[in-house]
């Protein structure tokens, strides 16, 4: 193996502890505590699954958060009237509805109601339009958490090429946005891309969010690249990636693990967010 680990872990508890210590010094100063209401509908138990683990990290952090359990069937205008009750309480400060949602819910209409000020998933179209035209305001958790990893490499993006698999909005679009006004010269890649290997074989900096187990291995990789494996696939119990490990790490010059690469920066980066959008609020507040 030649590839140094991308260790998402130690970045992410570092990350947790920077935002603990501004949320303390936000309750000292201020007298408040940022907070995070989660909405979880259904019992989709990978979903749950994260928004405990979302729950823990704010306790761990010394932040609070409540969970808002609907059941499968709730219809989406119940769903809006939560959030409106959310968006005005001032002791909330960040919302999260968990992806995915029941059938009878669409999700961009969900995210279309919540305040762009509590938009700590950063999904929302106010956030997403900001980043968009290069003034960013509260960024997508996932995306922000890659580009802190890129950074905590030293490997300026400038001028580099950066290659991106997938196309999503919570995490392809999102992040090639971000490479790009980062300066480097960004590739998207996605089903219908022609001869894959031809753009991964190129990359400087390569971000795989495809979903698709082991899809990129080793002979596909620049020798020295800086690859991000996004993706979270269970194979026989196990979880992998979209990047095939052990041919990947004897190539590449970094690599994340999965898991314990993107999947705990997701985490640090909402919490960076909910203290960041409390103390916007708090400002915001005083200023009316
Ligand atoms: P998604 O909405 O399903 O999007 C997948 C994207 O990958 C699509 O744009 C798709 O192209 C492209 N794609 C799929 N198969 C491909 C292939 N064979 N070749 C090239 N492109 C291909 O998924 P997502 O929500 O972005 O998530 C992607 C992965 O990241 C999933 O495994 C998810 O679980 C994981 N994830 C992890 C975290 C974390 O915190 N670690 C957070 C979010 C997501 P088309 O647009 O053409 O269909």
């Amino acid at each position: 193996m030649t590839a140094r680990i991308l260790d998402g872990k130690a970045l992410a508890a570092q990350i947790e502890a920077e935002a603990a210590s501004q949320a303390a010094a936000l309750t000292q100063r201020y007298g408040m505590s940022p907070a995070l209401a989660a909405i979880l509908v259904g019992d989709d138990p990978a979903s749950a699954l994260y928004v405990r683990r979302k729950a823990e990290a704010f306790g761990r952090a010394g932040l609070r958060s409540e969970t808002f359990h609907l059941s499968a069937d709730t219809p989406e205008p119940e769903v809006l009237a939560l959030i409106a009750d959310l968006n005005a309480r001032a002791d909330i400060h960040g919302i999260l509805p968990q992806q995915p949602m029941p059938p009878q819910i669409t999700p961009r209409t969900v995210f279309e109601h919540v305040d762009p000020a509590k938009d700590v998933d950063g999904l929302g179209p106010i956030n997403m339009a900001a980043l968009l035209v290069g003034r960013p305001r509260l960024v997508p958790n996932t995306p922000a958490g890659i580009m802190r990893l890129l950074q905590h490499t030293g490997v300026d993006p400038t001028g580099k090429e950066a290659v991106v698999i997938g196309r999503s909005v919570i995490v392809g679009r999102p992040v090639a946005v971000l490479l790009l006004q980062a300066n480097a010269t960004v590739t998207w890649c996605h089903t219908k891309t022609r001869d894959l290997a031809s753009h991964t074989g190129r990359a400087d900096i390569l971000v795989v969010a495809a979903g698709k187990a082991r899809l990129v291995t080793g002979s596909m990789i620049k020798p020295g690249a800086v690859v991000i494996d996004v993706g979270i696939n269970r194979i026989e119990g196990k979880l992998v990636g979209d990047v095939d490990f052990p041919s990947a790490s004897a190539v590449a010059g970094w690599i994340t693990p999965v898991p314990g690469g993107v999947g705990p920066m997701t985490i640090a980066m909402l919490l960076k967010n909910t203290v960041q959008a409390a103390e916007a609020q708090f400002h915001a507040a005083r200023h009316v």
